[in-house]
C-alpha cells in the first residue's frame, strides 16, 4: 500500500467508495465521474502505478481483474449488450490515477475509435 495512493485508500476502506465488488486481491467500485450507465473501476489490492508495471508475475491478478469485470457485466446484463474494458497507460492515454486500473464501461452504444 501506499500511503499517498487515492487507490490504495480506497481498496483498504480508508476513503468511502460505492463498492461494486471485492475479493482478496482486487476492489471493484463505481467511477465517481461515470463515463457511461455502468462505470466501475476494477484495482488490486496491491499498488501497481500502470499496466505498463505489470509483469509475468501478475498473470493470475490480471485475470482476477478480468473475472470480476466479466462478474459485474454479467450482473448489469452488459454480457449481452456488450461492454468496453479500458487501461489507460501515461499522458497520451489521460491516465489520472497512478494505481493499476480497469474500467469496466457499459449501458450504453459506444463509438469507435476512442476520442
Ligand atoms: P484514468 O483517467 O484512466 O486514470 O481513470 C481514473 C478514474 O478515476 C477517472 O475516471 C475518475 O473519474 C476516477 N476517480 C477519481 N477519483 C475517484 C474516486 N474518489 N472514486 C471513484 N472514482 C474516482
Amino acid at each position: 500500500m501506499s500511503e499517498s495512493c487515492l487507490f490504495c485508500r480506497i481498496a483498504c476502506g480508508e476513503i468511502p467508495a460505492k463498492i461494486a465488488g471485492q475479493d482478496d486481491q482486487v476492489v471493484a467500485f463505481h467511477d465517481v465521474d461515470p463515463k457511461a450507465p455502468t462505470h466501475v473501476l476494477i484495482v488490486p489490492r496491491e499498488h501497481i502505478p500502470s499496466v505498463d508495471a505489470m509483469a509475468a508475475g501478475h498473470a493470475e491478478l490480471l485475470a482476477r481483474m478480468v473475472q470480476t469485470a466479466q462478474k459485474i457485466a454479467r450482473e448489469v446484463g452488459a454480457d449481452r449488450s456488450g461492454y468496453r474494458l479500458v487501461f489507460n497507460h501515461g499522458p497520451d492515454a489521460g491516465q489520472s490515477v497512478e494505481h493499476v486500473h480497469l474500467h469496466l464501461l457499459a449501458g450504453r452504444k459506444m463509438t469507435w475509435p476512442p476520442g
